[in-house]
This record gives C-alpha cells, structure tokens and sequence, in this order.
C-alpha cells in the first residue's frame, strides 16, 4: 500500500500545469491564478498624506502645547494644498495630502477651534511626523508585488488596484468533468412518486464534489449518473476526455464485477489502481484519458470528500498553476479524548475544535457518516498504529484551508 505522501507524491509528480492564459478584469479575478509577476510603477501613498482629521502643523510651533495659530487653508482628501506658512496651521481630513511645510498633524480632539474656525489653539506638542503616512511606505515604485502563480484572493486583488492595475493575467479556468457510478443513485426530487425506491440512496456526492470544485473555480462538466455498465462507463469516458483537464468520477473504484471504472478507463486510456494507505479512502485511481487527467474517486461519502480534499484539490491547484504550497497545512493542537488504538491505515478523523481550544471527536468516523463532515472543523491526520492520549499534540487540518 502507498502512503498518502506517496501517492500524493506520484500525483504532482505527473501534473502537467495548464499553460494557457487570459487577461480579465481585476474586479473579477478573485481565485484566479496569477500567470505572470506584477509590479507596482507608483507608490503608494504616492503621497505624504494624514492619517487623521485635524490640523496639519509645524511641530516646532507647536512645542508649548498651547499654541495660537491661523488658519489659512482647508485640506479636504482629493485636493491639494498650498505651503503652508510657519506659524500658522491648516484645517485638514484623513487622506488628504500634507502642504509643504507641515511636518506634523495634530487630531482635531486635541485642538480646539475658535472664531468661526480662524483660528486655533493646539494643546498638544507633537513630535515630527506625527500621524502623517509617508510617501511608499506600503510599497515603492518598482517594487515586485505579486509573483505568478498566486491564487487571487480579496487581499491580493485589493493590492493589485492600490497600484492601478485594472486587468490581469491569469491563468485560464481548469475544466474539469464530473460523473457519478452507481445504479442505486437517484437525485433528490426525482425519486419516483415522491419515495426512494428500497435499495436505493440520493446522490450525495454530486452535491458535494460539485461544490469543492466550484470553490476551486474550475469549469465543470457535469454527466449526471452514469449506469453501472462496461458500455455507458466507456462512452461517459469517451464525451468526457474532449475539452477537459480532468475527469473525476465518484464510486465503481473497487473491483468488483459492479465496478466498471477500471476496465472502462483502460480500454480508452490508462489507468494505475493505487491502494493508499489512508482511511477513509484506500482506493484511488489515477490515469489519463486521451489528454485528460483521470481521478476515480471512492463512492463512500466521507471518503470520496477526504480523497478530494488530499488528493484532488492539490492536483487542481498545481493543474492551475498554483507555484506556492498546494498541500493542506497542518496546526498542532491538543487531542481532548482518547483514541485507544491507532488503525494500520493514516486515519483522517474527522474532528470539532471546542471551547477549551482543544479537539473533541466525532463519535461514528464511518466512512459512510457524512454528519460527522458537518460537525466537524477538520480532520486529524493520524499517523498508522498511532494511538492517541488526552492531551497529546497532534496534526490537524482545518476544512476552512481545504474549501477554497
Ligand atoms: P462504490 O465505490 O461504488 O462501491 O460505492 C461505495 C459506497 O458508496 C456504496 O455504499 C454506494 O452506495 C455509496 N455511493 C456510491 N456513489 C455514491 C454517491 N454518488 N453518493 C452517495 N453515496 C454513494
Ligand atoms: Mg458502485
């Protein structure tokens, strides 16, 4: 049996990043991936400028903290000022840039204004600079603020307008398609007459795979339930390798005679059947169709949605063209039960992080149990024959780092 950092090695290993790229819009790149470095050609602040509504000044004038000085100007944000004379101050509001000649700003509580705002006494001694924002302080002109393959998100987009960049390059959506194995599924709301049917169950993880891929931002192609025959499984394969990146199918990974994936996907491509050492999971399959990636996923709920988050989602990221991390991260954190005896597989158990900061597990870590997936904030990743004390540290992924 491969372990999961084997078998995870062999699928990044075989990724080929998609090359293609487009330029969109900045206000609808958000989780997209960067094709190519950006660079800023302004400041920012472009200039000195207040961090508060008060009174631009020069400190020396003000050393007494009580001075009496004029005021000659107002500063709104957006507009510029003239120098400013010494001895004298400036009405001014968050944003707005320093005169030249000011080297302080005194906030508006600490002054108090007199004859309709002509004058003003400052009861504060400030020292230079104060509440002023320096011109580059957040990022100068030339410098590198954004490196490829970064995925987008609202701080990186935020970063990309502070400099002025309207569009961007990114790297165009993975398209991936989708099908799901398994005479016993049905779709909920087509149950005939209202009732499912004895035998069968709804088709949870269409629900479910579909949703981690659109937090992936992938374009998705979705066949529906495909028969469990030779035949359709093949055909299913055959539509699903035009035009596609990826295929992923749920359930018929296993090898029994209701189990078509494996010798549908050799006969129109090829495929490797890994037994991981992983639990939930244990079988993945990997292969190519045509110039699609194939992952057959497990049908057992709970597995099919761990495999995704371990295996898939990293593949999709590096497919994208992600250069940084792809795998989960992990935090360290307190166990506050007991787990007498480690399984022989990496065991994922699916865990509620509770008041005392600690982890509390669910009590069914079925690989059938999807309440457990809810109640749950993560997984602990359990190492083989591992058992676990109260108290002892171990490895936790948070599903909130796995979704998107
Ligand atoms: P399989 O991998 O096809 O042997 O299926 C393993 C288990 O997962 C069986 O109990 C199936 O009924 C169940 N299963 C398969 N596909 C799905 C699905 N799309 N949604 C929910 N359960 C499924
Ligand atoms: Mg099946």
């Amino acid at each position: 049996m491969l372990t999961v950092r084997a078998a995870l090695d062999r699928l990044l290993n075989a990724v080929r990043p998609v090359t293609a790229t487009e330029s969109i819009a900045t206000l609808s790149a958000n989780g997209r991936v960067l094709a190519a470095g950006q660079g800023a050609t302004i400041n920012v602040p472009s200039a000195d400028n207040t961090q508060m509504d008060g009174y631009a000044v020069r400190a020396a004038d003000c050393a007494s903290g009580n001075a009496v000085l004029q005021v000659t100007q107002r500063i709104p944000a957006g507009h510029v000022g003239q120098p400013l004379a010494a001895g004298t101050a400036a009405r001014i509001f968050t944003g707005a840039m320093i005169p030249a000649g000011a080297d302080a700003v005194v906030m508006q509580e600490q002054c108090e204004a007199a004859q309709g705002g002509g004058v003003v006494t400052v009861r504060h001694a400030p020292r230079a600079g104060e509440w002023i924002r320096r011109t580059g302080e957040d990022i100068q002109a030339g410098a590198t603020i954004l490196t490829a393959g970064t995925r987008l998100r609202a701080q990186e987009l935020g970063l990309a307008a502070s400099v002025g960049l309207a569009t961007l390059p990114v790297v165009r959506r993975v398209r991936v398609a989708v099908f799901f194995t398994g005479d016993e599924l049905t779709m909920p709301g087509e149950a005939p007459g209202g009732q499912l049917a004895p035998g069968a169950i709804y088709n949870s993880n269409r629900f479910t795979l579909r949703a981690l891929l659109e937090n992936l931002g992938c374009e998705i192609t979705d066949y529906g339930i495909v028969p469990d025959t030779l035949a359709a499984t093949r055909a299913t394969l055959r539509a699903a390798s035009q035009d596609h990146d990826l295929i992923v199918t749920s359930g018929g990974v296993s090898v029994g005679e209701e189990d078509h994936i494996k010798p549908a996907v050799e006969a129109e491509g090829r495929l490797d059947m890994w037994q991981i050492a992983v639990k939930p999971g244990k079988p993945l399959a990997f292969g190519e169709v045509r110039q699609a990636f194939f992952i057959g996923l497990p049908g057992n709920p709970v597995s099919s949605f761990v495999t995704f988050l371990l295996f898939v989602r990293p593949f999709i990221l590096r497919l994208q063209g992600v250069a940084g991390a792809v795998e989960p991260r992990a935090y360290t954190m307190r166990a506050d039960f007991d787990w007498p005896k480690g399984d022989r597989r990496n065991e994922f158990l699916r865990a509620h992080i509770n008041e005392a900061g600690g982890l509390a597990l669910f009590p069914n870590q079925g690989s059938g149990v999807l309440t457990s997936t809810v109640w749950g904030d993560g997984l602990i990743d359990n190492p083989p024959g591992q058992a676990i004390a109260r108290g002892d540290m171990v490895r936790f992924l948070s599903f909130a780092d796995l979704q998107h």
